[in-house]
């Protein structure tokens, strides 16, 4: 089994896992990419599996399931069209055609409904938990934002994240703001930017470079909670005030 990036927009990244011969789709913002990719490669799509709401990765979602009439996987709580199968927190799915199986997180905070779906070795994470950064808070709290990374972080050190932008670099730039001592960064940013010199994506990272270099799973760290608190001007005491804070900074970033 294979995963590889299907690039779309500017900046997504649809994921197309396969066997050889059967294929699933996570987040396919736009149907013409991943059409191209199958038929490039011969195969044929079993399953769609769908992280949020958002049209950058559920555009191409009716016309691929009009197409190879699959199974369309999605959250419970979000109103997608055309989902057969709805999933929340601690509901299992084999994927149809690759007998994956794959367990399902809430991770609510980017959007209200959000999910992650998580495999042996690698997980699934939408606009959850970016490569060094972490989505906006469209429909959420930071509170709910932070308990989610928290549960993406808790993922085994070396599980794959497999999310859906390319923004590292841009990321990485932020958290050197943030913690401009902190040598596993930059030692991320030569390797990312080398990644991206010779047009290869920095996706997927792991959860340990995560748990290293990104500032937002980092939320209870003294270096982290004294960067917020001399941005923001006073004392930031608890991880959500610290991640709220950061968050924010990030916003006003340029
Ligand atoms: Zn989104
Ligand atoms: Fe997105």
């Amino acid at each position: 089994m294979q995963i590889h990036p299907v690039a779309a927009f500017e900046d997504n990244y649809l994921w197309v896992i396969e066997d050889g011969r059967n294929a699933a789709v996570v987040d396919p913002g736009d149907a013409a990419p991943v059409q191209a990719f199958l038929e490039s490669r011969g195969l044929a799509l079993t399953a769609i599996l769908a992280t949020h709401h958002h049209g950058d990765h559920v555009g191409g979602l009716a016309a691929l399931a009009a197409r190879w009439k699959c199974e369309v996987f999605g959250p419970a709580g979000e109103r997608i069209a055309g989902l057969t199968t709805t999933l929340a927190e601690g509901d299992r799915l084999t994927v149809p055609g690759l007998g994956l199986e794959l367990a399902v997180l809430d991770v609510p905070g980017h959007t209200a409904g959000h999910i992650a779906y998580v495999g042996e070795g690698f997980v699934f994470c939408g606009d959850t938990l970016f490569a060094c950064g972490c989505g906006r808070l469209f429909e959420g709290t930071p509170a709910q934002m932070l308990a989610s990374l928290a549960k993406l972080a808790a993922l085994p050190p070396d599980t794959r994240v497999y999310c859906a932008h390319e923004y590292t670099l841009s990321n990485i730039r932020f958290a050197q703001a943030v913690e401009p001592g902190n040598a596993m960064l930059a030692e991320r940013k030569a390797r990312d930017a080398a990644s991206r010199a010779a047009g290869r994506p920095t996706v997927p990272s792991t959860i340990a470079v995560e748990l290293d270099t990104n500032p937002f799973l980092r939320s209870a760290s003294p270096e982290i909670a004294a960067a917020a608190s001399r941005h923001a001007g006073r004392r930031l005491a608890t991880p959500v005030e610290v991640f709220t804070a950061v968050r924010q900074w990030k916003n006003d970033f340029r």
